[in-house]
This record gives structure tokens, C-alpha cells and sequence, in this order.
């Protein structure tokens, strides 16, 4: 799976995970799934690989929109972490620690 690094991570071993590689913030790098979601999780990565886990029939939260992708999204204030905006009332949202699920994301 293909991570971006989204802030400087603070050790080189974290929960025992070797993350000494992942120096480039910003920096993209392929790692495994359970590496994927551990980085992710903790808020130091988003994952890049969102075909693998699109939900294409996943509609916004709050108003039932459709999804899309951030940079489809041009022109509006988008926080930085997140993976998927509503194209309708423009709720962020980022994918969970799993995978899994859509969180909401608010501005920092
Ligand atoms: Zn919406």
C-alpha cells in the first residue's frame, strides 16, 4: 500500500514498528497493510491506495452526498488530513485505523 507522511514522527521504533525510513514528511512510501494502519491510525499517514478501500457507494454523514476525493474538490478549504470530501456540504473525512470506516475531520 502507498502511505504519505503527514507530520515528522517522533522516534525511530514506535509500538514496535521500525519506522526509521518513513524521515520524509510528505514523503511517500510503500509499506504493508498492517504498517499502513498503524501509521495511519496514529495520525502520521494517510493511506494513498483508496481504490483498495473506496466506498463508492459510501454517501457524506451529514447530508447523504456523494464523496470524492480532496483534489477534486479545488477552490474549497479542505483540512489537510483529509481523504474524502462531500461534494455537497463539504464535510471532510479521513478513513479510520482499520480501514474501515469514514471519520469526520474537522479543521486543526
Ligand atoms: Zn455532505
Amino acid at each position: 500500500m502507498q502511505i504519505r507522511i503527514i507530520k515528522r514522527l517522533p522516534a525511530p521504533i514506535m509500538d514496535g514498528f521500525d519506522v526509521r525510513r518513513f524521515q520524509a514528511v510528505d514523503g511517500i512510501y510503500s509499506v504493508d497493510l498492517l504498517m499502513a494502519r498503524y501509521l495511519v491510525a496514529a495520525e502520521y499517514a494517510v493511506c494513498l491506495d483508496r481504490d483498495v478501500v473506496a466506498f463508492p457507494d459510501r454517501r457524506c454523514d451529514g447530508c447523504g452526498g456523494p464523496l470524492t476525493l480532496p483534489e477534486k474538490a479545488a477552490g474549497f478549504a479542505i483540512p489537510s488530513r483529509a481523504e474524502y470530501v462531500c461534494m455537497r456540504c463539504r464535510r471532510a473525512y479521513r478513513l479510520d485505523g482499520d480501514l474501515s470506516q469514514l471519520r469526520l475531520v474537522e479543521f486543526d
